[in-house]
Formats: C-alpha cells, sequence, structure tokens
C-alpha cells in the first residue's frame, strides 16, 4: 500500500483527553477518530488489525466446531422480555424510539429462540454457536478510547449440552481456544476465576491483561498464577496473636483523635492493636463491623456473609445508632449484631472507639468485651500479603478483562422454554455457557503492552504490515526507481508492505511516523547508500539498524520475517 494514496491520518501531538497509551497510540497512527463518546470509526489501517484479529478467532473457533453466525443487530424488545433482561440491563440498553426494537448488548437470548425452534433432541447437541458481530452497550463513562465503547465488536459464542458433563467440555474447549487466541496476538493475560455474577450459572472465568486503563482490582501471583478479584481474593495473613493476659478495660480521652492513624500516633501503638469499626445498615438493621488496623471492608464479602444488598450508615445515622459519631465508635454496648474480620479472632488487649465522642477504649478483650462476635474473612487483601496458593507474595494492580467464559446453565433455556428430549424421552432445558471476547480490547491491549515513547512496536502477527519501506527522496529519479523496484519485489514475494513514497515529506517526519506506526521492519532507501548498492534496515522493536546489499535484500528479509 501506498503512503501517498492512502488515508493514514497521523498527528504529531497527542490528542486531548487521550490518557492511556492504546487510546493516544490508536488515534495518533491514523486507526480510529471519535465519532461521539464511545463511538469510533475504524480506519483502513485500524481496520486490517480488527480483521487480522477476527481471522485469528474465527481460525480457533472453528477449530472447536464452532458454527460462524451473524446475527442482527436490531431486536424485537420483546423477545428480551421473556428473561426479563430488559429491566436488567436498564439504562445500559439502547431503545428504539418507540420501545419496541432494542440495539442487542448481546445475544443469549436470540441464540436460544433459534435453539428453542431446533434443537428439539439430544441427538441435535452439543452445538458451538458463535459470531463476530457489533454490540450496543450505553456504558456511563464510555473511556480509553475503544476499550470501553457504547458500540464495540465482539466475538459472543453459546454451547448447547445434554449434561453438564458435556457443558463441561464444552467450556474447557473455549477455554483452550481462547488461551490460543491470546498466545498467537502475543498477549501476556492471566485468568481469574469469577465467581458468578449476574448472569447465574455455575463457573467462570475472565481473561485479564494488567493495564493502568482497567476498571477491575485484581490480586495476582506470579510464581503460582492464583488470581482474583479483589472482590473475592484472599491472603494468608495471620489473626493477631492473643496474648497470655488481657488488661482491663480502660477509658481513655482522645480528644480530636478520628482515625487509626491518629489513634496510632497518640496512643503509640501499631495499627494491628486497633479495632477499626464501620456500621452498615442491612435489612433496615444497624449491625457493627470490626477490621484489624487500616484493613478495609470488602463490600462484596460482607453480602455475601450477610445475603443481600448492605449500605454504610450515614454520618448522621451513627450519632443515634451508637450515640457517637465516626472515629468514635467500638464494639461495646453496641446493640445489634457484631461482625468481626478473621484477623481479630480471639484478639485481645484492642483499642476501639468507646461510643462517646472523643474517648476510646483500651484493653478489649473479644471473647470478654464483644456481644457474640461472629467471624468472617471481610478485609480487601493488599499488595504484598502472601498468596493464598504459595508462599509467594501477592501483587493487587488494575486489569481490563479480554473474555470472559460462563457456564449459564439453564438460565435462558428455562426461561425461554428452549427444551430438548433426553434419551428417555424426558423433556429438559438446554445447558448452555456463553463465551465473550472483546475485538477491539483485544487490539488496544496488545498496544498497551506493546508500545514505546515513540509509538506503536507491532512484533506479531497483528502488525498491520509486516514492512514499512521509505523512500527519502521521492524527487531523485534513482531513489524512486531503486524504491519501486523494491516496491514491486516485495509485494510480489506476497509481503504486505507500507510505502512511504510521499513526495513532500521530509526524511525526518517519515522516519517519526514510521516508529509511530510501528511496523516490525523499515527498509529505507537513500541516495547516500545507494551509491555502494545498499538500503537501511530498522528494527522497530530494538531499534537496531544494519545495511543489506540490495541483490541480497529479498532472501535476508525473508530470513528476517522468519524469526
Ligand atoms: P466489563 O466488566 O468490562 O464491562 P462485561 O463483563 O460487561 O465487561 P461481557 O458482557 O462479558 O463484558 O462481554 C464480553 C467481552 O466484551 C468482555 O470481556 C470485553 O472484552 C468486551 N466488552 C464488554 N463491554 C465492552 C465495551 N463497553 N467496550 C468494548 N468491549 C467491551
Ligand atoms: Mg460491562
Amino acid at each position: 500500500m501506498r503512503l501517498s494514496k492512502s488515508f493514514v491520518p497521523t498527528l504529531k501531538e497527542v490528542p486531548n483527553d487521550a490518557v492511556v497509551a492504546s487510546h493516544v497510540y490508536m488515534l495518533r497512527a491514523g486507526m480510529i477518530r471519535m465519532l461521539s463518546a464511545g463511538i469510533y470509526s475504524f480506519l483502513p489501517l485500524g481496520y486490517k488489525v480488527i480483521k487480522k484479529i477476527s481471522q485469528i478467532i474465527r481460525e480457533e473457533m472453528d477449530a472447536i466446531g464452532g458454527q460462524e453466525f451473524h446475527l442482527p443487530g436490531l431486536n424485537p424488545r420483546e423477545i428480551w422480555e421473556e428473561t426479563n433482561r430488559v429491566d436488567a440491563f436498564g439504562d445500559t440498553m439502547f431503545h428504539i424510539k418507540n420501545r419496541e426494537y432494542i440495539l442487542a448488548p448481546t445475544h443469549e437470548e436470540i441464540m436460544t429462540f433459534h435453539a428453542r425452534n431446533v434443537l428439539k433432541s439430544y441427538k441435535d447437541l452439543p452445538q458451538i454457536w458463535y459470531q463476530i458481530q457489533t454490540k450496543f452497550r450505553n456504558e456511563a463513562r464510555p473511556r480509553s478510547g475503544v476499550i470501553r465503547g457504547r458500540q464495540f465488536l465482539m466475538k459472543d459464542s453459546y454451547s448447547f449440552d445434554a449434561t453438564a458433563e458435556e457443558l463441561d467440555k464444552s467450556y474447557s474447549l473455549h477455554d483452550k481456544a481462547y488461551r490460543n487466541i491470546f498466545d498467537r496476538c502475543d498477549l501476556k493475560y492471566f485468568v481469574v476465576g469469577a465467581s458468578s455474577g449476574a448472569m447465574g450459572g455455575t463457573g467462570s472465568e475472565e481473561f485479564m491483561v494488567k493495564s493502568d486503563a482497567g476498571e477491575d482490582t485484581v490480586a495476582y501471583c506470579e510464581h503460582c498464577t492464583y488470581a482474583a478479584n479483589v472482590e473475592v481474593a484472599q491472603s494468608k495473613i495471620l489473626p493477631n496473636k492473643r496474648s497470655e493476659f488481657s488488661s482491663e478495660l480502660k477509658e481513655i480521652s482522645t480528644p480530636n483523635v478520628k482515625s487509626i492513624d491518629e489513634l496510632c500516633a497518640f496512643l503509640k501503638i501499631d495499627e494491628s492493636q486497633c479495632a477499626k469499626s464501620r456500621v452498615y445498615i442491612h435489612d433496615d438493621i444497624p449491625l457493627l463491623v470490626l477490621m484489624c488496623g487500616n484493613d478495609e471492608v470488602n463490600e462484596t464479602k460482607l453480602e455475601k456473609v450477610l445475603g443481600g444488598k448492605i449500605r454504610p450508615a450515614h454520618l448522621e445515622e451513627l450519632k443515634e445508632i451508637t450515640g457517637a459519631d465516626a472515629g468514635s465508635i467500638g464494639p461495646l454496648g453496641f446493640k445489634g449484631r457484631i461482625i468481626v474480620d478473621n484477623r481479630l479472632k480471639d484478639a485481645n488487649n484492642l483499642y476501639s472507639g468507646a461510643n462517646k465522642n472523643d474517648y476510646h477504649i483500651g484493653g478489649i478483650d473479644m471473647n470478654r468485651d464483644a456481644n457474640k462476635p461472629e467471624y468472617f474473612d471481610l478485609r480487601i487483601v493488599k499488595s504484598g500479603e502472601e498468596c493464598p496458593n504459595c508462599n509467594n507474595k501477592l501483587e493487587v494492580f488494575s486489569a481490563i478483562e479480554l473474555g470472559h467464559i460462563f457456564k449459564l446453565g439453564t438460565k435462558y433455556s428455562s426461561a425461554m422454554g428452549a427444551n430438548f428430549l433426553d434419551e428417555s424421552g424426558k423433556e429438559n432445558p438446554i445447558i448452555m455457557g456463553s463465551y465473550g471476547i472483546g475485538v477491539e480490547r483485544v487490539m488496544a491491549c496488545y498496544i498497551e503492552q506493546h508500545h514505546d515513547e515513540n509509538g506503536i512496536v507491532w512484533d506479531s502477527v497483528l502488525a498491520p504490515f509486516q514492512i514499512q519501506l521509505i523512500s527519502l527522496n521521492m524527487k531523485k529519479p534513482e531513489v524512486v526507481e531503486a524504491s519501486e523496484n523494491i516496491y514491486n519485489e516485495l509485494t510480489a514475494n506476497g509481503i504486505d508492505v507500507l510505502f512511504d513514497d510521499r513526495i513532500d515529506a521530509q526524511a525526518g517526519f517519515k522516519f517519526k511516523d514510521a516508529d509511530l506506526l510501528g511496523m516490525p521492519f523499515q527498509v529505507i532507501v537513500g541516495e547516500k547508500k545507494l551509491k555502494d548498492n545498499k538500503v537501511e534496515i530498522k528494527i522497530r522493536k530494538s531499534g537496531e539498524r544494519f545495511d543489506l546489499d540490495i541483490n541480497e535484500l529479498m532472501s535476508n528479509i525473508k530470513k528476517l520475517l522468519k524469526s
């Protein structure tokens, strides 16, 4: 492809409001343009990458017996009513004005609709149906470019099985396919076992990559690959040691001491000696949560323990519930359930609020002084704590979800009446799985992981072109002739070349653009080296440069591409 005739509008400056590297470089390299918030157009260079990713996904989905569909994005609303998901999606779902149509945010319902009409017998199962197709979600905060868009491409697949064992097979086929896809795309990823969330079913895993653009926080152990969303992550942190003797309770005047850090500084004690109090409301009833020192309450864990939604008590409610304001609350005399993190199990000689403003109490013995404490793991794990599976350290960081595999069970088939007759002639709902990959996210995450200060560093099969051929002077006939010959020879050999044949662009500008676009190899044709019948090669990733004799160019390039 000739740059002189192509639409690759590169930008010198970092565009406004682009923060994460992939967003910046996809804009600067002329791969995407924003149409409106969360809605992006892919320009030819960017779309070339999307097609390459899609091709890899297709090959791996076909390899596990997937059959490709193409479902409509415009759906009659009534099908979505069958599973109550119009309500479940709420504002995230786009409605066509008269509300009889919606724009599909995913396709469980539509695939189940087709399954219900055709998969009637166990003999029709198993099936894996997939598509690579546009989804619409009215994301409240579209951000980081195509990483969270309001319209995006998803590979979504759905498995239909007769038994739980068969579902396990479809699920592990997808697991393998996903690993192949992300490996082939040269992505460094890890897999998080998620608690089966709002979609229902049993067992699900998320394929994640570490990234500042991520909106999930995960705990990860490099050593044993333990990975968990912090909402459920655990660590091997030990409970406080119980001292041999419990001291007497003593009330201590602590004027203006509110936080655990202030209390520790004031009393010259360690934070592990403090029981931090948090009041929550569950089913309209207040309860007290006690955490060790500065540990934070993991509200997801707390909700799991209590069953149902909780909310922190409002500041105005605290006084009424405990007799004190935030900063002076504690377990002594608290009327209601006291839920305590495992780190404080059987602990004694603790300090906590006195339920009286500006006072704390020392010498608290959980066994002696707290009213029926109930112990659970309630903490948010922190970086540096010991991995629950091995002896190495956990790292806590932000991450992006690339893909998701999910055992749906019979949630959709039951709701929609997609039943089949089993071998004994009995009618059962089909057992389903659903599996998604964000195609644009794969591209953005690749760039997140493969760039430097000058631009993108394509170093894999995803590169839009294998070579950028740079002619340093299109006004000198001998340079033009040599560059054209090289271009023709490379393309004749099936190599995908982006030829910078722009007449008016300066050499420095062409070099900058080549680094920004980031093709794996640059072939630079200039007047000086041509005199010795040579061209210069630059390897984008290492920055290494060397000369090659034009006569031996083809064979050497082939070797380079193989490497
Ligand atoms: P997230 O938690 O990031 O919102 P999700 O759980 O809503 O993701 P799924 O419904 O499982 O995502 O969709 C499957 C895949 O589609 C995700 O793993 C992700 O790669 C991609 N995806 C989801 N939402 C978006 C979006 N708004 N923009 C781009 N890709 C998305
Ligand atoms: Mg989402």
